[in-house]
């Protein structure tokens, strides 16, 4: 109930509200860092950080000059619905932007809550082992992107993208995939075009 009140505040205001889940050091803070850096003159972007402890992200985000509320979930391992909401109320998001929520790094119990957002995407690196998406079903099945992250490193690492791929489909047979590397900037055209394709959603 309380997610589906978030959902009905994003779709009052047309905000496009995305959920970002991922193990620890995916690169989610990376990944938005260099987005909002990119895209900021474009597309008006505001942004939740969820972790246990420290301001460490959401002074990363702070300084590419967007708003940015951190929620510390002390002992708690996810978001829910009821911290966003209240971050909602500080944060104020702009009507026709795009909300960026970087959820606390884990690929379990993040799965179990709606936080009335729009669309979930998980990060996954090429550090992390192809067969996460099996051994970790459940954020992949209400997941819509992928995001298959470092693949910089792919020659360093025994990671088969399409293995991986193969696995997530098992699981959510409509996901998307994009493979980025965020620190290189590799395919992070395709993915900004996703993101468009949100904010005219
Ligand atoms: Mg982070
Ligand atoms: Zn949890």
């Amino acid at each position: 109930m309380l997610a589906e009140r978030n959902r009905g505040y994003f779709e009052a205001k047309n905000i496009a509200a995305l959920n970002f889940v991922s193990s620890p050091g995916a690169g989610k803070t990376t990944l938005l860092e260099k987005t909002i850096t990119a895209l900021k003159e474009e597309i008006p972007f505001f942004v939740i950080e969820g972790d246990q402890q420290t301001m460490n992200d959401a002074e990363r985000i702070d300084a590419t000059g967007v708003p940015v509320i951190q929620i510390n979930t002390g002992s708690g391992c996810h978001l829910d619905s009821v911290m966003v909401n209240s971050a909602l109320k500080q944060l104020s998001p702009d009507p026709d932007s795009i909300l960026l929520i970087e959820n606390v790094g884990n690929l379990v119990c993040p799965a179990l809550f709606d936080l009335g957002e729009a669309r979930r995407i998980v990060v996954i690196s090429v550090t992390e082992g192809d067969d996460k998406p099996i051994k970790y079903p459940t954020i992949f099945r209400n997941a819509d992107l992928c995001i298959i992250n470092k693949t910089d490193l792919l020659p360093y690492v025994q990671f088969d993208v399409e293995k991986t791929k193969e696995y997530a489909r098992r699981i959510q047979p409509q996901i998307e995939f994009i493979e980025t590397s965020a620190t290189k900037g590799d395919g992070m055209e395709s993915w900004f075009d996703w993101l468009r394709r949100q904010r005219s959603a």
